[in-house]
């Protein structure tokens, strides 16, 4: 590899965090700046599998790193994407509340969302929801205006181009193996070669706590993979979901539970489920890496989650291979729907750390180590919030560079 200087700040993962945190560290006129993607172009994973919806902070909770990122970050994707003329649309959302045990709930994250300064906000009636989306039934919703939907690809190849503009080098197809440390410097053991850096930012996604370990912090949570998979109206029965309609997430869950999303290239996706994965980049249910089924099989963590949640976990399976229960989840949210009107989409894996005590890791992740940062958990809305974390973890990476 014709790389061998040594460079200020290498960033590990070219997904769209690592790419707005290298656009961040040039921006603050950091010189020297190296982002490393093990795939052959960047953005392959979580950033461009995911429903593109931009959130606006509604159910984090107040004074988390999630709500005021998300907050800053809807902001500033929204600006984004209008300097780099990125199609997006602000087209609102509803939280709908199916039955009247989930009043109480819908009225906590009506004030949640009040108290992480989300804007417009207003609770519906069912005739007012149906004005909005005829096809909802619910005994209450609430609307969420400033709440959209962007093409997250595109926004990365923006990035992408910002950064090689202002001098940032990505290196592509740089699987980094190993990060032995000698004397000041990071030896980027990559599997196209070595590098060395005097900095290292872990943005490695789904392998975010394996590279912490080659950098010696091997991390209390560890990454389990949640496959998400979507399903897509057939384009005759698009008509039956206009905006993105979403139902109250799971209390103690990070998922939001099956939703309608529209999408901005055009259709109507259903999903994404939430189903524990066999690889961490498993995209489909026979995807099996040996490895990953042996670090997950040898966490307790898993155990102790899947041991308190196995209900849940049993019934995404089930949605998984019976599209008939999938349906059933989604009725609770647009009755009319029928199997018939839905057929395979696609899917996407989510990176959700996980403690040894089996819970989730709710909000993000840093880890701030000796000449190095890892960004141990973001999941979403990270995409939507990836400049202002970029932000976030820039200023804490110029820090160990000082
Ligand atoms: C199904 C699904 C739906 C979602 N929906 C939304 C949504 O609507 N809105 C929203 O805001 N967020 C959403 N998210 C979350 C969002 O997509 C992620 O939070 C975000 O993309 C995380 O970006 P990242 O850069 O951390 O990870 P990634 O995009 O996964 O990037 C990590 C990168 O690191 C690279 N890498 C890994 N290991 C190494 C290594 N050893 N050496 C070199 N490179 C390495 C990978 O190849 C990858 O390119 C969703 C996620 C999923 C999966």
């Amino acid at each position: 590899m014709a790389h061998p200087s040594t460079v200020g700040i290498t960033v590990i993962g070219g997904g769209i965090v690592g790419l707005a945190t290298a656009r961040a560290l040039v921006r603050s006129g950091i010189e020297g700046v190296r982002v490393v993607e093990k795939e052959a172009a960047v953005a392959q994973h979580q950033s461009t599998h995911n429903s593109g919806v931009l959130h606006a902070g509604l159910q984090y909770r107040p004074g988390s790193a999630k709500a005021r990122l998300a907050r800053e970050g809807i902001r500033r994707m929204t600006e984004f994407c209008q300097e780099n003329r990125i199609t997006h649309e602000i087209c609102g959302k509803l939280v709908v509340a199916t039955d009247a045990s989930e009043l109480g709930r819908l009225d906590d994250m009506l004030e949640r969302g009040r108290a992480n300064g989300l804007e417009g906000l207003r609770r519906l009636s069912p005739g007012e929801v149906r004005e909005i989306e005829p096809h909802v039934d619910c005994r209450a919703a609430i609307r969420v205006p400033e709440e959209g939907i962007v093409d997250f690809g595109a926004v990365c190849r923006a990035l992408e181009r910002e950064n090689e503009r202002a001098g940032v080098e990505i290196v592509r197809g740089a699987e980094v193996r190993a990060l032995p440390r000698e004397g000041r410097e990071w030896r980027v053991v990559t599997t196209a070669g070595e590098l060395t850096s005097r900095v290292i930012v872990n943005c490695a996604g789904l392998f975010a706590d394996r590279v912490a370990e080659l950098a010696g912090s091997p991390p209390k949570a560890r990454i389990v993979p949640f496959r998400g998979e979507y399903r897509r109206l057939r384009p005759e029965s698009e008509h039956l979901v206009r905006h993105l309609v979403y139902p109250l997430p799971e209390p103690g869950f990070p998922f939001l539970g099956v939703h309608f999303t529209r999408r901005i290239g055009g259709g109507v996706d259903a999903g994404p489920s939430a189903v524990l994965a066999f690889a961490r980049e498993g995209y489909d249910r026979s995807t099996v890496n040996l490895l990953d089924l042996i670090q997950a099989g040898t966490f307790v963590g898993l155990w102790r989650f899947t041991g308190r949640h196995h209900r849940m976990v049993a019934r995404e399976l089930a949605q998984s291979f019976d599209r008939r229960r999938f349906v059933r989840a989604l009725r609770r949210l647009v009755p009319e729907i029928r199997a018939e009107d839905l057929h395979p989409g696609s899917s996407g894996v989510r990176a959700q750390a996980v403690l040894p005590s089996g819970d989730f890791v709710h909000d993000f992740l840093w880890v701030d180590d000796s000449a190095a940062v890892h960004v141990v958990n973001a999941p979403s809305p990270a995409a939507t919030a990836s400049l202002a974390i970029g932000e976030e973890i820039a200023r804490r990476a110029m820090r160990q560079l000082a």
